[in-house]
């Protein structure tokens, strides 16, 4: 798996990830090409999820998105450090984790420098394997997106970027600078339009998670207090409609709500001058204010805790570190050209992928179900016994298909339907002709067999 390129900015004091204990390292796996393209690093995806013990794992992904140099990659980086620390504390408590104020912080590259970004998205190389608080084991997935303002065609490119994190986390982190802005909702104006065509086929789901507004620097502590009931408040002064208002800026207000099962506000105060400002910092606690820290004490948690984990879900269904793939591909394509893509082909993209992970799923359901039954390790079975169990295992299979909610309604998941059916019917004569085979041998291996036989 190749680590992502982008250095540590140009402080002296370089962190990496080792010379902090830390055993990840930031992995690229959306890279920008010349023309602005967008190419997925499919293999370095795959070597990340389909790790033994995460790959049938539900994922919980959580990104941080927006403009650069706002401290995305240095909040990422405390994220990192809560869940190392709650995954290697026995009672998984939440204290203690900011207790070391004089080690420097390393994860993801941050302080950026007078060097144009990398743009693009990057993972965690180490999935968190946690509980939920419902007992259910999960990988917990990170992403850092870069983003850069610098020119005109690179709006084109943080609007991706933004668009396909906010699609493929379940809990995205839109991190801005000092205020919410009008045009910080325009970025959202994509996902209305598809919330709208989404939901339609899968009613009472919204087709997107946890939306977290965190407002970085926040000067108005008098106005709307830090942290996430002033957040809401000022967010509710947003995103409220007033009959004075502009038709479009109602709309636009009534889909953000409907896209997003969650949408919050955190307002994080400054984290001093020492941090801004100074280039030989190096994240350590003793240089931030209290006041930071003890903002940072409170969000972490709260978005990361055992009872705030939110598994990835798309329209409706759990999505596992290997279903992932097939996500990141097809949105990824239709991401490729040189416009924005129309919200109706992220619809069908994602169509697209729900009925090819529904049946990659019921297929192996079926094979797994044979194998147990007349895998090359098992005895020979009894043709009409054999043919009952497969004829079950198909039903079972067909049904788990059904049971998926789907978007794109029936008529476009039947030819998935029948491509599954095929693939089962296939896979059975196999399984039929090896078992056939199995009796064959036994006759031959076993010489009473054959004397008795002759005998009858
Ligand atoms: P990114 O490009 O958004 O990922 O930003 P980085 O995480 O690389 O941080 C860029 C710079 O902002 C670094 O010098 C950090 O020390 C600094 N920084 C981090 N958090 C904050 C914050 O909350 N406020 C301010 N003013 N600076 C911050
Ligand atoms: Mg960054």
């Amino acid at each position: 798996m190749k680590r992502s390129s982008s250095n540590s900015g140009t402080s002296s004091s370089t962190v990496t990830p080792e010379s902090v204990g830390l055993s990840g390292y930031p992995v690229q796996i959306v890279s920008v090409g010349d023309e602005h393209s967008f190419q997925l690093e499919e293999q370095n995806l795959r070597a990340i999820l389909n790790k033994n013990g995460v790959k049938n794992k539900p994922v919980v992904i959580v990104s941080v998105a927006g403009a650069f140099r706002k401290g995305k990659s240095f909040l990422l980086n405390f994220f990192i450090r809560y869940l190392n620390y709650v995954m290697q504390s026995e009672n998984h408590s939440d204290y203690g984790w900011l207790d070391d104020e004089s080690m420097a912080l390393g994860g993801f590259s941050w302080r950026g420098g007078a060097e144009r970004e990398t743009t693009g998205i990057l993972m965690w190389s180490e999935p968190f394997l946690m509980r939920t608080e419902g007992g259910e084991e999960v990988a917990v997935l990170l992403l850092d997106t870069q983003g850069a303002f610098d020119n005109k065609s690179t709006v084109k490119e943080c609007a991706t970027i933004f668009a396909l994190s906010t699609m493929l986390s379940s809990i995205q982190v839109y991190n801005l600078h000092s205020n919410i802005q009008e045009n910080d909702l325009q970025h959202l104006q994509l996902f209305t339009e598809y919330g709208k065509l989404a939901t339609s086929d899968v009613s009472d789901v919204k087709p997107f998670q946890s939306l977290l507004f965190l407002v970085r620097d926040w000067s108005y502590p008098y106005d709307y207090e830090y942290g996430i009931e002033g957040g809401n408040q000022l967010l509710g002064t947003f995103l409220e409609l007033s009959p004075t208002q502009h038709e479009e800026l109602q709309l636009l207000r009534e889909h953000i709500r409907s896209c997003f099962e969650t949408i919050d506000c955190y307002l994080m105060p400054h984290p001093g001058l020492g941090v801004a400002t100074n280039p030989r910092f190096d994240g350590r606690l003793s240089d931030v204010e209290v006041l930071f820290k003890e903002h940072l004490a409170q969000l972490v948690p709260q978005l990361l805790n055992q009872e705030n984990l939110i598994i990835k879900e798309i329209s409706g269904n759990k999505v596992t570190a290997q279903g992932l793939v097939e996500y990141f591909k097809v949105y990824m394509e239709i991401f490729k050209g040189d416009t924005l893509p129309e919200p109706k082909s992220l619809v069908r993209a994602t169509a697209e992928a729900n009925n090819l992970v529904a049946l990659t799923t019921a297929k192996s359901l079926y094979t797994s179900k044979m194998e147990s039954t007349c895998g090359g390790d098992k005895p020979y079975l009894n043709t009409e016994q054999l043919k009952e169990a497969h004829k079950i295992f198909k039903q079972q299979s067909v049904e788990a298909f059904h049971s998926v909610k789907k978007i794109g309604g029936a008529e476009f998941s039947s030819s998935y339907l029948e491509e599954l059916e095929h693939a089962i019917d296939e896979a059975w004569e196999n399984y039929s002709s090896a078992n056939d085979a199995k009796s064959i041998l036994r006759t031959m291996r076993t010489p009473i067999t054959l004397f008795s036989c002759f005998v009858i």
